[in-house]
């Protein structure tokens, strides 16, 4: 009795499941008398496979999208920054990443590009005057992010021109040496570069330089060799540090592109950062006039005030550069299948993916504060070299497993990770090494120097 009640009950509910009008639709267009007909013929092995074909014909799954700002940050912007940000990230998109793969092959500089930067209008970005936008340091980071995103190299050239160069002059040039270089650089039309290590002095710059500057009636005198020097092949303008042998001071030189008695030698066979065009610069007695001298720089203490206002922006570029490869290497693993599914709906995939997200996220509102605090003027040495640390170091660790989830595809240059991950290396290194820059903050939190 029980039992007949039951049936009763589910027959019931079936019955109250049922969309009369869902099923009145679907009478008018197929006999469903006739289709039940034929489901009653079928036995259970012929049943489930009509079932299988079924589900295999339902919609495709509708991802989500790729969001590497996790947490939203974009919505602290104004409609104007974002708006520039876009602009930045769809310029890099259009003009960069369909060429960059075989420029960065071929070791080459797309010249080309050049007069499309200038377009933006974002070059110097954060300087007041001499056509600059007069913007935030966090939207100076920000564009940095958007252009490491898609290439360090071309970045890195970006940094160079508008951080290192134009920064020098900004922030240690006589009005008159402002007015001279700023506004062309800001097109574009005067290309810099700016010269402080040397072969046998790298990470000791601030201990002594030994290129050196020889004042004579004439001007200035100048004699040793720069390594590494970024954009120098083809710079119109060099910053060259070199000590005064007067004062044992060092000093800044704006030394004019064929200059006498300055070479400058292309470094070939780099494994990272292939695009930018590094030099090694020989100063063979190179005669600079004193106009040339950069009138505030009376002291390695200069030098180090351009490096602090750069080195933020290295650890946006970190950021970009693992954003990058977290995008394209999430993108690849929704669309590769292995045993029939998505690698991305394998656990250990997704465990990766979701470790690169997490330093992702956390780089960025890093480097995010780090900003906010060199916009209220706040910044310090030891500020910026954790966040330069930190972002370069967890880069390192983000391209690792981008290159990782995509197998033998992820040292192929066309699936765009292989180039981040050997950019990172160059990013980790350069403006500071790991070593140099846990010093800075290691001196700021213990009290103790523990450089030498
Ligand atoms: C692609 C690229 C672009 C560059 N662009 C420019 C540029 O445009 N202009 C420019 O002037 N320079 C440029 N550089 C140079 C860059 O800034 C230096 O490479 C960097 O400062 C490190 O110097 P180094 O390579 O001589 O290494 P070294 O100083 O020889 O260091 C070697 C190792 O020793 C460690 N080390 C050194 N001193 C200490 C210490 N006291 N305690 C513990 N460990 C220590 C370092 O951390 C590192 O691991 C560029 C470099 C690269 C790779």
């Amino acid at each position: 009795m029980a039992g007949t009640l039951e049936k009763i009950r589910q027959a019931y509910r079936l019955f109250k499941s049922i969309d009369f009008d869902q099923l009145n639709k679907l009478s008018k267009k197929v006999d469903l008398q006739k289709v039940m007909e034929g489901f009653s013929k079928l036995d259970d092995r012929q049943l489930k496979g009509l079932m299988k074909m079924m589900e295999g014909r339902k919609k495709e799954k509708v991802l989500p999208e790729i969001n590497a700002d996790f947490y939203e940050l974009h919505l602290r912007l104004s409609d104007e920054d974002r708006a520039l940000q876009l602009k930045v990230r769809e310029f890099m998109e259009r003009e960069i990443a369909p060429i960059v793969n075989n420029y960065w092959l071929h070791d080459e500089f797309p010249y080309e590009v050049i007069p499309k930067f200038a377009e933006l209008n974002v070059c110097g970005l954060t300087y007041q005057g001499y056509g600059c936008p007069g913007k935030s340091f966090l939207m100076e980071g920000i564009i940095a992010m958007e252009m490491g995103r898609v290439d360090a190299s071309i970045a890195t050239f970006f940094g160079v021109q508008s951080g290192l160069a134009m920064g020098s002059i900004y922030l240690c040039g006589s009005e008159a040496q402002k007015q001279e270089w700023l506004p062309g650089m800001q097109q574009f039309k005067t290309i810099g570069a700016f010269g402080l290590t040397e072969p046998e002095v790298g990470s000791g710059a601030a201990g002594g330089l030994t290129v050196t500057a020889q004042r004579t009636a004439d001007g200035w005198v100048l004699n040793g060799q720069k390594k590494w020097i970024g954009n120098a092949p083809f710079a119109d303008v060099t910053v060259i540090w070199a000590k005064d042998l007067g004062d044992g001071e060092v000093k800044g030189f704006l030394v004019r592109k064929g200059t006498p008695g300055f070479n400058v030698d292309k470094i070939k066979g780099k494994m990272a950062l292939r695009i930018v065009q590094n030099g090694l610069i020989t100063l063979d007695n190179c005669v600079v006039e004193e106009k040339d001298r950069l009138q505030n720089a009376n002291s390695f203490k200069d030098t180090a005030r351009v490096l602090q206002m750069t080195r933020a922006g290295v650890a946006w570029m970190a950021v970009g550069c693992a954003r990058g490869a977290y995008e394209n290497a999430l993108g690849y693993t929704l669309k590769r299948k292995q045993f029939g599914r998505s690698i991305a709906s394998f656990q250990l995939i997704q465990n990766h993916l979701v470790e690169m997200l997490s330093n992702l996220t956390a780089m960025q509102s890093l480097v995010f504060r780090l900003s906010e605090l060199q916009d209220q003027g706040l910044l310090k040495d030891e500020h910026a070299s954790l966040a330069k640390v930190f972002c370069s170091l967890r880069t390192r660790d983000i391209v690792s497993r981008a290159r990782e989830v995509m197998g033998g595809n992820g040292i192929l240059l066309e699936h765009n990770v292989a180039r981040f991950v050997a950019d990172a290396e160059a990013i980790y290194s350069y403006e500071g090494t790991k070593e140099i820059n846990s010093l800075i903050v290691g001196r700021a939190i213990t009290g103790f120097s523990a450089f030498v």
